[in-house]
């Protein structure tokens, strides 16, 4: 028996994207973010591959070269009254189908080399209950069927991919700490409680008139 995952490269998780949906209850959690100043710019349906602002930059980067049609969507976004941008901390894919994805049967991701971290951790996935969380494999996963009658032992047999599903995590605690640094040092002035909803159409007017930045620019003081 195959002691690690073999992914079947049937491609289901490239064209449906938010097959690695983290479970979320919008409304509790965007109230909840929102009295923190920090919006979701993604209705639940909308939410996919998560892309962080360096994956973002690579894909952008790659689209423009190629003519692909990518648009992507801010996550999680701050709208800061010293620099009077919309400061964006990372992005959903906006897609149901990869625009990566090759367009023909050979299932090939044109960007494997820098594909994002969360298309490296599928098919794990994070449950969360009663504020428990644990990782799981999706049984939306031909590979993960497959193996369903077969004894494995789960941390070794998913090793690479728990390895990247890990990291994600961490890179998204790196970005709320990095967050939290900047509101504490008075280095960003987040307004707070605005209605979600309006955030997300305020939002758009930031994006329109090129008024946005990567959470990182400030950190690094290089905001224009
Ligand atoms: S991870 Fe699973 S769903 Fe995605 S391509 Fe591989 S086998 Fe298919
Ligand atoms: S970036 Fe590549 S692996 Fe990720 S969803 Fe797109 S085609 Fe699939």
């Amino acid at each position: 028996m195959n002691k690690k995952f073999e992914c079947l490269r049937c491609a289901l998780c490239c064209k449906n994207t938010n097959f690695s949906n983290v479970n979320i209850d919008q409304k509790t959690i965007g109230e909840k973010l929102a009295k923190k100043g920090l919006y979701l710019g993604a209705k639940k349906s909308k939410i996919g591959i998560l892309l962080f602002n360096d994956e973002f930059k690579k894909l952008r980067e790659f689209a423009d070269k190629y003519g692909i049609d990518f648009h992507p969507v801010p996550l999680f976004f701050v709208i800061d009254r010293i620099s009077e941008n919309a400061i964006i901390l990372c992005w959903t894919l906006g897609h149901k189908v990869c625009p990566f994805l090759k367009k023909n049967d050979d299932h090939i991701c044109l960007v494997e080399e820098f594909k994002p971290l969360v298309c490296r951790a599928f098919p794990i996935i994070k449950n969360i209950k009663d504020t428990k969380m644990k990782y799981l494999s999706s049984r939306r996963c031909p590979g993960v069927l497959k193996t369903e009658n077969q004894e494995i032992d789960f941390t070794s047999f998913y090793e690479n991919e728990l390895e990247a599903a890990e990291t994600v995590d961490k890179k998204m605690q790196e970005i709320f700490n990095c967050f939290s640094k900047l509101k504490e040092k008075n280095r960003i002035d987040p307004i707070c409680q605005i209605n979600p909803n309006d955030a997300v159409k305020i939002l758009g007017d930031y994006l329109t008139s090129g008024k946005t930045c990567f959470i990182e620019d400030v950190e690094n003081d290089s905001v224009i």
